[in-house]
């Protein structure tokens, strides 16, 4: 990224909310507040054989398919130029880490990925690879030099991992002599980090990271997640059930499409080069100077009570925006479930041990199977009370952001601040700003 760019947005303070971002300026709508480029990637481990194991795009920008390594055999690499990286095809501990992946659980193969990049990074030693890694420890929770502060899940995953991941650079290092002579810094202690180190660097990954989506399944139609990315400020937005700005992701080429390099702002100076990995939050509305900036977590259009369940279990906090507080109200008046924590213990029943993370999921599917069939069941004159307490204000958020796409899920924001049409950053569905005021007056017309 050049050095004249200065985003719109500042890391701040924010009380009750950790570090936050705020708008250093009065942003327009359909400005683009942050634009980065991700610290490290990963692939999920049912993309692994699609998607790029750095920058996770599908294909090369050329269009050209994906490569293998020649080294390792696993992992697929989209060699573009914007996603090379001190000339190695991947890093040596990534590199080893593949095929050790393999022994392993999902969720501990991604793990250690995931690893082997940031150990990658230290073993480069370079002013921007150890400010990549400065950037992710940056990130929250503030972590103890003894790991005080990492949850127990990731505390557990790190006894795993780590010392598969000290296998992983042992092998690496070993490689890197038979072809050129050893410094005394490079040993494994010092590439692979300390066991705090592993378990501080999970529970930053699993509190941060953004997940890159993929096509969905064609046989379940269930969403699918291609990989996870961490950004040094993006990371650091806060969430929000009704968010002031958008994440565009152009894994599969988005940003180079759609009026995004059109902004007044005018140079076209990433125009044939924006990296998979690049992302941007665009304003939704105008965002007054001093402003927190924030983005949703979620799809906005999920139902309260599963909502803040997934917050509190992935990012670990009780939401307690304007709009949870509204609908929590509404629900304790439907008896309706909110989400809370006292509710979950209850539908326990003694059933949980707290870390079980199986039988942990498996209660969420239940209690969302449960709302959802408690919803299913409503009569459309219930359904029509429901929606007619909407303040006006959410009811007009809802008809201009939520893409009308079934199912999608996705945000609408303006891809520059002069465009005359809404854009979805999920499915890249588009829609004219005359179209959407015609669907307005349609509705009210008769
Ligand atoms: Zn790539
Ligand atoms: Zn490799
Ligand atoms: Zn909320
Ligand atoms: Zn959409």
């Amino acid at each position: 990224m050049s050095g004249a760019y200065a985003p719109a947005v500042a890391p701040r303070e924010i009380s009750g909310r950790g570090v936050g971002l705020v708008a250093t300026r009065d942003i327009a709508a359909g400005e683009c507040v942050l634009r980065e480029r991700a610290t490290v990637c990963g692939t999920s481990v049912a993309f692994r054989d699609s998607a790029c194991a750095r920058c996770l795009a599908f294909a090369a920008p050329t269009g050209a398919p994906l490569f293998t390594c020649a080294t390792c055999g696993l992992a697929k690499l989209c060699g573009g130029d914007t996603c090379a990286w001190s000339g190695a095809p991947h890093g040596a501990v990534a590199c080893h880490a593949e095929g050790l992946a393999k022994g392993l659980p999902d969720a501990d193969a991604e793990r250690l990925r995931f690893l082997a990049a940031c150990a990658d990074l230290r073993g480069e030693h370079s002013a921007s690879s150890l400010a990549k890694l400065r950037a992710v420890a940056a990130l929250c929770p503030a972590v103890g030099p003894n790991g005080e502060g990492v949850a127990s899940r990731e505390l557990e995953a790190a006894r795993r991992v780590h010392p598969v991941l000290e296998t992983a650079v042992a092998r690496a290092l070993a490689g890197a002599r038979r072809s050129a002579p050893v410094g005394e810094e490079t040993n494994v202690a010092r590439v692979a980090g300390s066991f705090a180190e592993t378990a501080s660097l999970l529970s930053k990954e699993t509190k941060n990271a953004f997940g890159a989506m993929a096509p969905r399944d064609p046989a379940s139609g269930d969403r699918r997640v291609r990989g996870g990315a961490l950004y040094e400020l993006a990371s650091r937005v806060n969430h929000d059930c009704f968010p002031n700005v958008a994440r565009f992701d152009n894994f599969d080429g988005a940003l180079e499409r759609d009026a995004f390099v059109t902004s007044q702002s005018g140079a076209n100076d990433f125009l044939n080069l924006v990296a998979p990995d690049e992302l941007r939050l665009m304003a939704l509305d105008r965002i007054p100077a001093g402003a927190e900036v924030t983005m949703s977590y979620l799809p906005v259009t999920e139902p309260l009570a599963r909502r803040r369940r997934r917050l509190r279990h992935t990012f670990g906090f009780d939401c307690a925006c304007a709009r949870c507080l509204l609908e929590t109200e509404w629900a304790k008046q439907d008896g309706d479930r909110v989400g809370d924590v006292a509710e979950e213990t209850r539908a326990a029943g003694g059933r949980v041990s707290a870390n079980d993370d199986a039988v942990r999921d498996a209660l969420a599917t239940e209690m969302d199977d449960e709302d959802d069939a408690r919803l299913a069941g409503l009569s459309p004159e219930e359904l029509e009370r429901r929606s007619d307490r909407l303040p006006p204000e959410y009811a007009v958020w809802f008809a201009r952001n939520v893409c009308p796409v079934s199912e999608c899920g996705g945000t609408l924001a303006p891809p520059n601040e002069t465009a005359t049409h809404m854009t979805c950053n999920a499915c890249g569905f588009r829609r004219t700003d005359a179209a959407f005021y015609a669907s307005l007056t349609g509705e009210e017309a008769p």
